[in-house]
């Protein structure tokens, strides 16, 4: 793996550069909330010892919205139309979309939501969009109680997902590792922005960077839901959980959906995709008013076993990244990482 040095000004002037030849740099926003497209006016703001925002960047690969086709009726039949060019968030053309200092519990996420998005039904919103992203990711030096990336196969220094990846040297320098052939393709026409020479990461360097504690083994959390599917810790969390589905729109990997039809009128209208949660009590209510999960606690249960084991069992991945968005954004207070450690004394 090729490793160059870039300062941090010229990587602050590649950015700019990227953003004037028309590609699509998303980036944190300034109070860490979430992520947006950056523009020249904007700060750029790469640092790894920043909290993960609130929100992931997933809304730039599967939107919180977004219409799949038009439909008018043309006498006996109907015509499908496309969605316009911009409709779709960010619209479906040739640029490249840059995610700019990716934590590793977010770099790994597009490789982890592709298995969904490639299994039964091939969803072309969610892979143009991939295909077309390049992820320059950053080694994390954050971590607070809720940070569990050690716990599901991560760390802060892991450059899975990545295609470039930046690890802090000093204040004013990082090593640029080039990590897949897209991020090698990718970065060719700027190696003006590189400087000459291998970049130190010595094992000062890497000392710096802290490791989460590691607070359960995933195997035996497997096991324990597969044995404990009626378990009164699923009641316990549903008496406290509210249902709000923050936990689902923060997470960066979790990816339900509702489609509906919307009408104009009697001869026209729209099928959107839209963001669901497990979590909503709406989510499996059929139209007879039956519900096959009734409770929160079933609901939770849902939550927790999709994750750590339906996942895992279909695709050989565990549907989380470690990065705590859930429980640092939870109003009443739920940690997914105390329930999963719990697990081994119950
Ligand atoms: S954020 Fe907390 S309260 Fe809201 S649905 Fe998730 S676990 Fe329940
Ligand atoms: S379940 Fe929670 S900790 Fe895991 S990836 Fe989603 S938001 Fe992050």
């Amino acid at each position: 793996m090729e490793e160059k040095l870039i300062s941090q000004e010229n990587l602050k002037m590649l950015v700019a550069d990227l953003i004037k030849t028309n590609h699509i740099v998303v980036g944190q926003d300034q109070k860490a909330v979430g992520w947006k497209r950056l523009s020249l006016t904007d700060d750029i703001i790469v640092n790894s010892k920043n909290v993960p925002s609130n929100l992931s960047y997933k809304e730039f690969l599967f939107a919180k919205t977004e219409p799949i086709f038009y439909f008018r009726n043309n006498k006996d039949n109907y015509d499908l139309i496309e969605p316009a060019d911009g409709e779709a968030s960010p619209n479906l053309d040739e640029q490249k979309i840059i995610f700019l200092g990716a934590k590793p519990c977010d770099a790994r996420s597009i490789e982890i939501m592709s298995h969904v998005f490639n299994w039964d039904y091939k969803d072309k919103f969610y892979n143009e969009r991939a295909e077309r992203s390049i992820v320059i990711g950053v080694a994390c030096n954050h971590q607070d109680e809720f940070c569990f990336c050690t716990s599901v196969g991560l760390n802060p220094t892991s450059e899975a997902g990545s295609d470039l990846f930046l690890v802090p040297l000093d204040e004013k320098n990082y090593a640029l590792k080039i990590v897949s052939d897209k991020g090698k393709e990718f970065i060719q026409p700027f190696t003006n922005y590189l400087s000459e020479g291998n970049p130190k990461i010595t094992s000062e360097v890497l000392a710096k960077i802290k490791s989460p504690e590691k607070k359960f083994e995933q195997a035996k959390v497997r096991e324990w839901i597969t044995s404990n599917f009626e378990h009164k810790l699923f009641d316990k969390v549903g008496e406290t959980c509210l249902g709000c589905g923050q936990c689902a729109f923060a997470c960066p990997v979790c990816h339900c959906f509702d489609i509906v039809d919307e009408e104009c009128d009697y001869t026209c209208g729209r099928r959107m995709k839209n963001w669901d949660a497990c979590q909503f009590g709406l989510f499996t209510l059929h139209s007879s008013g039956h519900n096959p999960r009734e409770t929160q606690g079933k609901r939770y249960r849902q939550r927790i076993a999709h994750k750590f084991k339906y996942y895992h069992d279909k695709f050989s991945e565990t549907l989380c990244t470690g990065c705590g968005r859930c429980s640092r954004g939870c109003p009443v207070g739920i940690d997914i990482s105390l329930i999963l450690s719990e697990t081994k004394y119950l």
